[in-house]
């Protein structure tokens, strides 16, 4: 018997229908090898990649408005993971709990030997976020959070010495100008100051990026910002074409250029477009319902077989109930070759990593 969820059960069954699945036993020893294998991964989102135990040990609300979060998967729709998100977020009630919640990130990126990572932060939905839509009374100042983030991961990369975790800020596709303002001056003096650095001197955070519904309505503005941020040395990896408007999704490429794209498959089946770098998340697309297709149809296989740079990640695998080890169980139980798009991939994502190869980054992307 295997240990994988109920919801990867049933998408087994579901891939059977069209094609021969390699069997229980082989997914099981094809999970264990890939957990086994040192990793890089270039899309995952800090605060859903932590334990449960994280947040049970913080002050959970007293109830929540459905299930605990991380049972609720497979949502409906990207609304609906919303909703989960922000009730788990809803556990975060003191400062100190972002420098634990990082140090849980590395401690975690240990045991499943994912040794480079280039994570997404939040810092948004914990201060104007949650003042706006009064989501917790504990409200926090967006540059002391990115802060509290910075001395748990400097904390935990003390500690696990093998590890190395670079940010995207997320700068949220819905924002104001003032929010904006408010990103932009938290980077400018954490890039230029030495707790925004490593030893080596090397910056923690590499990039911006847009997170949340897409809503290209600002697009103007959100590209001058990007220009902006750029000024300062950062990246910009944005999440996009995540199911929706395959037009819109190629407008925002044009426009904002971004280095790196999440998701990004929504102009595939239409246009036979992808960005060059980007990172495909399948289990995820499909446990939010962003991807509608059958699952062994995801756009992810057609690219792969095409030979796109197309890299793998595991998006928030405490809320989805996954991990990076999964998302590829996955593609090996839709290809039967997930031991060589397993080397593609992380091919792909070493290639395709923002920050600056100089300093120690190199060596542990190189592995
Ligand atoms: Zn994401």
């Amino acid at each position: 018997m295997s240990d994988f969820p109920k919801f990867f059960m049933d998408l087994l069954g579901v891939v059977r229908l069209d094609r021969r699945v390699p069997s229980e036993a082989e997914l099981q020893a094809f999970h264990d090898w890939v957990a086994a294998q040192s990793k890089v991964e270039t899309h995952v989102h800090l605060e859903a990649a932590v334990g449960e135990d994280f947040y049970l040990s913080r002050q959970p609300p007293r109830e929540w408005s459905e299930c605990v979060p991380w049972k609720r998967a497979p949502f409906q729709n990207l609304r609906g993971f919303i909703g989960a998100w922000v009730d788990l977020s809803r556990s975060v009630r003191e400062l100190n709990d972002f420098e634990d919640m990082a140090y849980a990130f590395v401690a975690k990126r240990a045991e499943d030997r994912i040794l480079y990572t280039e994570a997404y932060i939040s810092p948004a939905d914990f201060s104007f976020i949650r003042e706006r839509f009064s989501i917790a009374p504990e409200k926090f100042d967006f540059e002391s959070v990115v802060k509290s983030y910075l001395r748990g991961l400097r904390r935990g990369l003390a500690k696990f010495a093998d590890v190395q975790v670079r940010l995207t800020v997320d700068a949220l596709w819905i924002s104001s100008s003032d929010e904006r303002e408010t990103v932009w001056r938290a980077l400018e003096n954490i890039q230029s100051s030495p707790e925004g650095t490593d030893s080596e001197g090397e910056p923690f955070i590499v990039a911006i990026g847009l997170g949340g519904m897409e809503n290209h309505a600002q697009i103007e503005s959100q590209a001058a910002f990007c220009e902006r941020v750029r000024k300062l040395g950062l990246k910009i990896d944005i999440h996009s074409g995540e199911g929706g408007d395959p037009e819109m999704h190629l407008k925002t490429l044009e426009q904002l250029q971004p280095e790196r794209v999440a998701h990004g498959f929504s102009a595939w089946t239409s246009h036979r477009r992808i960005a060059d770098n980007v990172v495909m998340c399948p289990l995820s697309n499909i446990l939010l319902n962003t991807f509608q297709g059958a699952a062994h149809e995801h756009p992810f296989f057609e690219c792969i077989g095409h030979g796109l740079p197309v890299a793998v990640g595991s998006d928030d695998p405490l809320l989805l109930g996954t991990s990076l080890a999964l998302e590829y169980t996955f593609i090996h139980a839709v290809t039967g070759n997930g031991q060589n798009i397993f080397e593609t991939t992380q091919k792909n994502a070493r290639s395709g990593i923002l920050a600056s190869a100089a300093g120690g980054i190199s060596k542990s992307v190189a592995l």
